[in-house]
């Protein structure tokens, strides 16, 4: 590898983007410096991860998690600016959509460091969620556009962006399961604990603010969760944070009875979990990529999505909290056995596994010829 020591700041801030950058952080060995905006700061979603997937210890940006959107990217550019002002790295990379992602690439921007996002191209095309305004300017400031897959680079190329931004290179979600899945032995025993029989059991977990955020859909959502349950398929919920506070902000803690609530688990665990669930039911942007890899159904409680791949691939279905979620997750558990050997047969639409060696070499052939972009006054 001709990159050098800390030559590569990964620039990232929750839980997703320390799961999907785990792979390529790896791959980078000595040659990443790992940046955490800390927009994620509870050790459930945050540091756990760290230590689980042997990352490097992050250089820690400070006052972010929990404020207003505005101030977390302010901040985060600010104190990104001093450190790469102070360190200049070769090249950034960010991921995803998140606040840490646009933070990221708006300080690499401003000191013109050629920059690198995983994930370009996803679009959901709804203009009320943040992510898709993150993902839409990142895409517009970075050198090298990372598609996971053929519509993602086929959205980028509809935009205008040059041909020679983008590269498909899979996603990391691929290899990031492949590595991630505890053995048999691990699963069989982590189900006992849970009192759970493979295949008999719904994993559900919900985060996004259109569900969190408006106490009538967040009752019609745990609502279907509790009509599932008490069809007699056991219900597991690991709680976010930010839900367990809407919970509780609206008065609608007895509504998780009836349900097996837990706090947010581990990767390993979580994927033990999602790998043995007779249906899954979340608004998560990851799992509706880790079910294709895992051969799982899902229900995306979700207005919209910006990945079709895996509703295209017979894996996921958008279905809106309340009566919809209800008949389809009961339609879907009566079809489980025809359901889950389909699924098994269909290969994942989000790559080979190899996405993040192909991201390492696009990241060596940047620090060779460094691209010189026509956006260095955008900031
Ligand atoms: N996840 C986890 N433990 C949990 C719930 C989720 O490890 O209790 C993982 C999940 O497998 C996925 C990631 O967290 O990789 C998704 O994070 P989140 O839903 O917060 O973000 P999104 O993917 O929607 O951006």
């Amino acid at each position: 590898m001709n990159l050098a020591p800390s030559s590569v700041a990964v620039v990232l801030g929750t839980r997703p983007e320390l799961v999907k950058l785990a792979p390529l952080l790896h791959e980078l060995g000595p040659a990443a410096r790992l940046v955490h905006t800390g927009q994620h700061s509870d050790e459930t979603l945050s540091g756990r991860f760290v230590d689980e997937l042997r990352l490097p210890a992050p250089e820690l940006l400070h006052g972010i998690g929990g404020r207003p959107r505005g101030t977390q990217i302010g901040r985060a550019v600010e104190q990104l600016d001093d450190l790469f002002a102070a360190d200049r790295p070769a090249a950034v990379v960010v991921q995803g959509d998140t606040n840490a992602t646009l933070a990221g690439a708006l300080a690499a921007n401003a000191r013109s460091i050629p920059l690198l996002h995983v994930e370009a191209g996803l679009r959901s095309h709804d203009r009320a969620m943040p992510e898709e305004h993150n993902r839409l300017v990142v895409d517009q400031l970075a050198d090298l556009l990372c598609a996971a897959t053929p519509e993602n680079r086929a959205a980028l190329r509809a935009e205008g962006h040059a041909e020679e931004r983008i590269s498909l290179t899979g996603n990391t979600v691929v290899e990031v399961v492949r590595r991630s899945l505890p053995s048999a032995a691990d699963r069989a025993a982590l189900l006992d604990g849970y009192g759970l029989r493979p295949d008999a059991y719904v994993l559900a977990t919900v985060h996004r603010p259109e569900n969190t955020d408006d106490p009538d859909t967040l009752r019609e959502l745990l609502s279907s969760l509790r009509s599932i349950a008490a069809g007699g398929t056991p219900v597991l919920l690991p709680l976010h944070p930010r839900t367990q506070a809407a919970v509780e902000r609206f008065g609608l803690s007895r509504m998780l009875t009836g349900l097996l609530v837990v706090p947010p688990v581990g990767y390993g665990e979580f994927l033990a979990l999602a790998r043995h669930a007779a249906l899954l039911v979340s608004d998560s942007g990851g799992v509706q990529e880790e079910c294709t890899v895992l051969g799982r159904p899902l229900l995306v409680v979700r207005r919209s999505t910006e990945r079709p791949e895996s509703v295209d691939a017979g894996f996921a279905a958008l279905a809106a909290p309340g009566a919809q979620l209800t008949a389809a997750a009961r339609a879907w558990l009566a079809d489980r056995q025809a359901r889950l050997e389909r699924l098994a047969g269909i290969p994942s639409p989000y790559g080979d596994g190899l996405a993040s060696a192909r991201i390492v070499r696009l990241l060596e052939g940047l620090a060779e010829r460094p691209v010189h972009h026509d956006l260095q006054r955008v900031v």
